[in-house]
């Protein structure tokens, strides 16, 4: 279904100071007052439109920050130096000593290691549980709850969370739900969904490409003020600050967001449809065959498809290893983790991106060790890739040649 027209960011305008069509980068850290009292008034917090110090707030960090308002349709966004900056600060905002969270078990393995391992230090505990089980979550919540977090598709496994329905859940315990939305900015629209606060890895699809770390928390107006409280704001005080000249540069790359998606998109359901027929255990949320799908479509922004990510279990960790090391020779894409860049990235994640996550959980969560995650790329002529990557499989006997499975 879609809920409007997900990207809002092409209908912004602003100019650069000198009539610019890119708006001037801001290159101050900190900002002169023409009275000593209106500097008191910033401090304070009252007063609109002011500049005091470039880890509180910059105009280039608050262009991209209205940017990414729109892109998720919430009132107000704050940019943070990395996806994990962002996370850190949601959580320590709205967790006090010796409170609860209930997460989804599948989650990016550095946000699971914050919960599970850092915040012992604050005695806040997390209960991770299957996210598409309603009434595991209900079931997980206690008074001490303060939020529940996932992610709107999950990395590596891509769950699909209902994010309506425990929107529903979180609002009748009062307590806020938090989605990651890294996975599929435009196609998952999570705010609009009922999502309070929706955070982004900007590394990912967002820049594009892959030249920096950044981050994103799109929340109400006084959430977002709340981060930058310099009196207790966890944004303000963790101080993971993005710097100007990298917040205009995202920007400009997030202009071309929705015809990238789209590609990735494409690319990804053709080579998912594709490796499906095959026999390959493949796992694409756009398969009529995933868990997801459904859950996916009717949340989804259809124009922008299911996304880039696919996963496709090999077997076993050497034969990932192998089939990634040929793929890298054959350059059809680069054994490197991350995602959402023009070729195609691929990683074996149970040793790699979610080995945070301790066997026992791997593998009750079905991560297996012949996993690998695949960020489809931009290929221009993807059919010319499968194909090529179909050769790589032939060689390394993933598929015979009837294209059965070994
Ligand atoms: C990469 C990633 C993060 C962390 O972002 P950084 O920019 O690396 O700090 C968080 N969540 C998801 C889903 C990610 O893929």
């Amino acid at each position: 279904m879609d809920y409007k027209s997900a990207d809002t960011i092409q209908d912004l305008q602003y100019f650069g100071e000198f009539g610019g069509v890119n708006p001037s980068i801001s290159d101050s850290s900190t900002y002169t007052f023409l009275s000593a009292k209106t500097m008191f008034d910033t401090f304070e917090g009252n007063t609109e439109g002011c500049y005091l110090y470039s880890r509180h707030s910059s105009p280039s960090n608050l262009y991209l920050g209205e940017a990414l308002a729109a892109l998720e349709g919430t009132e107000s966004a704050n940019v943070y130096a990395s996806g994990m900056g962002a996370i850190s600060a949601v959580i320590m905002q709205l967790c006090d000593t010796s409170e609860h969270i209930v997460s989804s078990r599948t989650i990016y393995g550095g946000t699971y290691a914050f919960m599970k391992n850092f915040l012992k230090k604050f005695d806040i505990s997390t209960s991770f549980v299957d996210i598409t089980n309603l009434n595991a979550v209900t079931q997980s919540i206690t008074p001490k709850t303060k939020m529940i977090y996932c992610e709107a598709v999950s990395n590596p496994l891509l769950e699909v969370a209902d994010i309506k329905a425990l929107s529903k859940l979180a609002k009748k315990y009062n307590i806020p739900l938090v989605v990651d939305n890294t996975f599929s900015p435009l196609s998952i629209s999570a705010a609009q969904l009922g999502a309070n606060i929706v955070v982004h890895s900007l590394t990912k699809f967002i820049n594009g490409a892959s030249d920096c770390v950044a981050g994103a928390v799109c929340a109400s107006t006084e959430f977002c003020l709340q981060l930058k409280d310099v009196n207790d704001g966890a944004g303000m005080l963790f101080g993971s600050t993005l710097d100007s000249l990298r917040a205009a540069s995202i920007l400009k790359n997030m202009r071309t967001l929705h015809i990238r998606m789209k590609k990735h998109s494409e690319n990804a359901l053709f080579l998912a449809q594709q490796f499906e027929n095959d026999g390959l255990r493949v796992v694409y949320p756009g398969l009529a065959s995933h868990s997801g799908h459904k859950t996916f479509t009717v949340q989804m922004n259809s124009e922008y498809g299911y996304g880039g990510l696919m996963t496709l279990d090999v077997g076993s960790l050497a034969m990932a290893n192998a089939f990634m090391e040929l793929m890298q020779r054959e350059n059809l894409g680069y054994l490197a983790v991350s995602l959402g860049f023009y070729k195609t990235l691929f990683s074996a994640p149970g040793s790699s991106t979610s080995s945070e996550i301790p066997q026992d959980d791997q593998d009750a969560m079905g991560l297996t060790d012949g996993l690998i995650r695949f960020s489809i790329g931009l290929d221009n002529d993807i059919q010319k890739t499968y194909i090529a990557m179909k050769k790589c499989m032939l060689k390394l006997g993933i598929l015979k040649e009837e294209g059965a499975l070994v």
